[in-house]
């Protein structure tokens, strides 16, 4: 067998382990979410292609074309027929010089080819690295939008230095007609083995809420805790490799990553009032499970985050103790009641026993996904900036490794910041509610993407920074680019 022959059946080997890996979900799940997301993608007409947003940017205010961009897009098309090789060579024969007369040989017009050629260059550069990222996006199955597409362009432009480029409406939309891109629809389906619909979940769930509730009469609403950790793999290459659990899949997105052994836990804490609570818990993965005292000497220091490590990422009864001395005690009333689930880390009494005001209880097997708040709407909401980040990172082809232990500890410092700002109380108090420990819906509130991710496409707002957005931030409502909030290290 050849060496082709070997990599062809090695794809066909992986694609076979994937189908069947997604087989298997689907048979032994219990139920499905359907997901869906727009991306940007080629148009090969198989799949359903959202039309709406394409019909979108086809309506976009003609007068964004501003003339310069308009003409070197209609030279475009033209100059495209010809190789750079054969375009300097062109200048060059205009270019001899009579040995006699000491003039030209041949009449040009030459000034203002070189400026336009130059400039042209310029924009053919722009659209090439535009399209090397778009194809980078699409090979780590990334999404990436029109905004995207914006960011990179105007990126290389000032790279260039090709100042009065401002990638209109209109150059994206070219763009994506030269590139037959168009915005696609990606659905996806989320699998669940929880068997959440047997009759015994339903009666142990019924019976917990109804405890929880009378209960409730004797705590305040800053006393009833939620903490439950999240296992996050270090290269979030894509979806399926977010969470460890083993609960959820999504299918859809075909790819095989195994960085699920690389992964650190973080564990987070919400209130009944609708605050997050103390600083959060994060659990890196060391090869020896301890830090080496260089490596602690430098350690990313931030306040809301306490880092502990082990050799898996993964805690353990001892860790959470650690989690119950440091990070719970400090942080919250003498009096509480504190829900988590039934995973064995947090079972023994012991880890409560120094706390006589801390009344732990502990949600049934299998009804996590219904009636723990953080599982039921706050871990998503906190993951999504943790994607964003890394989407970013990876979009932009960011020389930033988010594997590397001092960037991970100012990542989640900065998610937990984020997630701490009085804007998310309504959200917090919505997954009580959502969990059935609230009556009353707490009223209408924002998610993640609307007070984070719904830029409109401004610059960044920092000091005189005119880089593309990244972040609008929960707490000052400032827009950040990537560098002014990941990099400058924008805590609140
Ligand atoms: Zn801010
Ligand atoms: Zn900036």
């Amino acid at each position: 067998m050849n060496k082709i022959q070997v990599q062809e059946n090695l794809a066909e080997q992986k694609l076979v382990d994937e189908l069947c890996e997604i087989i298997h979900n689907v048979v032994t799940s219990s139920s499905y979410e359907v997901e869906h997301e727009n991306t940007l993608d080629y148009d090969c007409m198989t799949d359903d292609i959202d039309q709406h947003e394409t019909e979108d940017s086809e309506n976009e205010d003609p007068t964004f074309r501003t003339n310069r961009e308009g003409y070197f897009n209609e030279q475009k098309d033209f100059l495209q027929n010809f190789t750079l090789d054969y375009m300097i060579k062109v200048i060059n024969f205009y270019d001899e010089i009579d040995d006699r007369t000491n003039k030209r040989k041949h009449t040009w017009k030459g000034k203002i080819y070189e400026q336009h050629g130059a400039k042209r260059n310029k924009f053919n550069e722009i659209e090439a690295h535009v399209f090397d990222m778009f194809e980078n996006a699409r090979e780590n199955y990334l999404p990436a939008h029109d905004l995207d597409l914006r960011r990179w362009a105007l990126q290389k432009a000032k790279e260039i230095s090709l100042g009065d480029f401002s990638a209109s409406a209109h150059w994206v939309l070219m763009f994506k007609r030269r590139h037959n891109i168009v915005s696609r629809k990606v659905t996806k389906l989320v699998t669940r083995k929880t068997a959440n619909d047997s009759e015994e979940i339903v009666k142990l769930v019924d019976k917990f809420i109804d405890d929880i509730r009378g209960e409730l009469n004797n705590y305040r609403p800053e006393q009833v805790l939620n903490t439950d950790q999240v296992g996050l793999s270090k290269e979030l290459h894509s979806r399926r490799t977010l969470t460890y659990k083993g609960e959820k899949t999504t299918v859809g997105v075909i790819q095989s990553h195994n960085a699920i052994t690389h992964s650190y836990t973080i564990q987070p804490m919400i209130s009944l009032a609708g605050h997050v609570v103390g600083p959060i818990y994060l659990c890196l993965q060391e090869p020896s499970g301890r830090f080496g005292e260089r490596v602690k000497e430098n350690l990313f220091r931030a306040n809301n985050v306490i880092v502990t490590c082990s050799k898996s990422g993964k805690l353990d009864t001892t860790l959470v103790q650690c989690w119950f001395d440091h990070v719970f005690l400090p942080s919250t009333p003498r009096k509480s009641l504190l829900i988590s689930d039934s995973w064995t880390g947090h079972k023994d009494p012991n880890i409560y026993a120094k706390s006589k005001g801390c009344k732990r209880v502990e949600i049934p097997k299998n009804t996590t996904d219904q009636i723990q708040p953080l599982d039921v709407f706050y871990n998503r909401q906190m993951k999504s900036i943790i994607r964003k980040m890394y989407d970013r990172v990876m979009l932009d082809q960011l020389s930033i490794s988010l594997m590397e232990r001092n960037n991970i500890i100012q990542l989640i410092s900065l998610v937990h910041s984020q997630m701490s700002a009085p804007i998310f109380q309504n959200l917090i108090r919505y997954a009580w509610y959502a969990s059935g420990y609230l009556d009353k819906h707490p009223g209408s509130f924002q998610t993640v993407k609307d007070v984070c991710f719904s830029l409109d496409g401004t610059t960044c707002q920092h000091n005189n920074c005119d880089s593309s957005p990244f972040i609008q931030c929960s707490w000052c409502r400032k827009i950040l680019c990537f560098d002014d909030f990941f990099l400058s290290y924008h805590i609140h």
